[in-house]
């Protein structure tokens, strides 16, 4: 049997294993609270897909033809409430549920943005869903992301199936400020809270996330240890690093900039073995591009175009020959060197490089 539990974040499986454990006394509501970034989604992804599978094992099997069509995004017998907001921001397997109960289409088109409550007419629409018989599974599930999004309609509206549920239904209602909702609601729902995990095993699973990453302590303390927002914080800046780095070593490329002021402007803004690995990746795109250069949907892309004339112009033992020496830099950079000096000398290499090749072809 293919266990799928090896998905669920690791301190949120205790609460996975009690919830089946007490499987003869099981509630049919349930509320998943807690901060955004502990792993109620994924939690409640997974207790979902291990309710509906057919195989009836603590941990879904993954080959059943419900958990086939749980991962397609077709269960007959998972229904999920969403506002429209939370739809389009957050590209997740619910966001593929989602849209059977939005709002009608007439009174979406009327907003200007999508709406950010879960409103009665959904909650409404659901319900005669859920009093016919599953499908497929042993029992249907319904899922509010989140139980605040409910304006207080859609919440008095949805006390009522609570307080008389269908018969092989679970509600699970996830919820990042429980504080928030009617306190009859939250009473009619058995609660598990998601609380930060131990600091050393978030640390422990956010290096498996960013090997490479050169202070995953201080990334989670920023994160007021909240692991999911760390990688979030991560992904964040190294998109921006990433943006930053392309910009000078482009301009150093054209001469529109000096060596030392980009490495200064770097060096203020990150640390040197990031912003080394962030110029690795840099030209790792750029051979790759350069390899690639026919594909005509590559080079239409503005971005790509302008490195693919880069590249274009710089011969690959050259390039190779500069990324060994970013390579061995990035190997020193923990070392007792100045930062700035380091990082200068590298650029200073990149602008000579780019100048050579340029010699008799200006930019
Ligand atoms: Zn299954």
């Amino acid at each position: 049997m293919k266990v799928t539990s090896h998905e669920l974040l690791p301190w949120t499986e205790p609460a996975f294993d009690t919830f089946f454990s007490s499987q003869k006394r099981r509630a049919h509501a349930y509320m998943l609270a807690g901060h955004s970034g502990l792993g109620k989604t994924i939690f409640a992804q997974q207790l979902a897909k291990s309710l509906l599978c057919q195989e009836e094992e603590v941990h879904a099997c993954g080959q059943c033809q419900s958990c086939r069509l749980f991962e397609s995004g077709s269960h007959p017998d998972l229904h999920v409430l969403q506002c429209e907001k939370r739809m389009v921001e957050i590209e997740d397997l619910f966001a593929i549920y989602a849209p059977r109960y939005l709002e009608d289409e007439n009174k979406r088109k009327k907003r200007k943005k999508p709406s950010a409550v879960i409103a009665i007419d959904q909650v409404r629409r659901v319900i005669p869903d859920i009093n016919t018989r599953p499908h497929l599974s042993a029992c249907r599930l319904i899922l509010i992301n989140t139980a605040e999004d409910m304006n207080i309609n859609a919440a008095n509206s949805l006390l009522k199936s609570l307080e008389e549920p269908p018969p092989d239904s679970y509600f699970i209602l996830i919820s990042h400020d429980p504080g928030r909702l009617l306190p009859t609601l939250r009473s009619r729902c058995n609660r598990i809270d998601f609380r930060l995990p131990d600091k050393q095993q978030a640390i422990l699973w956010l290096s498996i996330q960013l090997p490479n990453h050169a202070d995953i302590s201080q990334l989670l303390r920023r994160a007021s240890g909240i692991p999911l927002r760390a990688l979030e914080l991560a992904t964040d800046r190294r998109h921006s690093e990433e943006e930053q780095i392309t910009q000078y070593m482009l301009k150093l490329a054209h001469k529109q900039t000096d060596p030392a002021s980009a490495a200064a402007v770097m060096i203020k803004n990150s640390e040197l073995i990031i912003i080394l690995e962030t110029i690795q990746l840099w030209l790792s795109r750029l051979i790759r591009l350069k390899f690639t250069s026919q594909n005509t949907i590559l080079s239409e892309n503005e971005a790509n175009k302008i490195l693919i004339d880069l590249g274009n112009r710089i011969n690959f033992r050259e390039l190779y020959a500069f990324l060994d020496k970013v390579s061995a830099s990035k190997q020193l950079a923990s070392g007792p060197l100045d930062p700035l000096l380091a990082l200068e000398d590298d650029l200073i290499s990149w602008q000579t490089l780019c100048s050579v090749n340029n010699r008799n072809k200006p930019i």
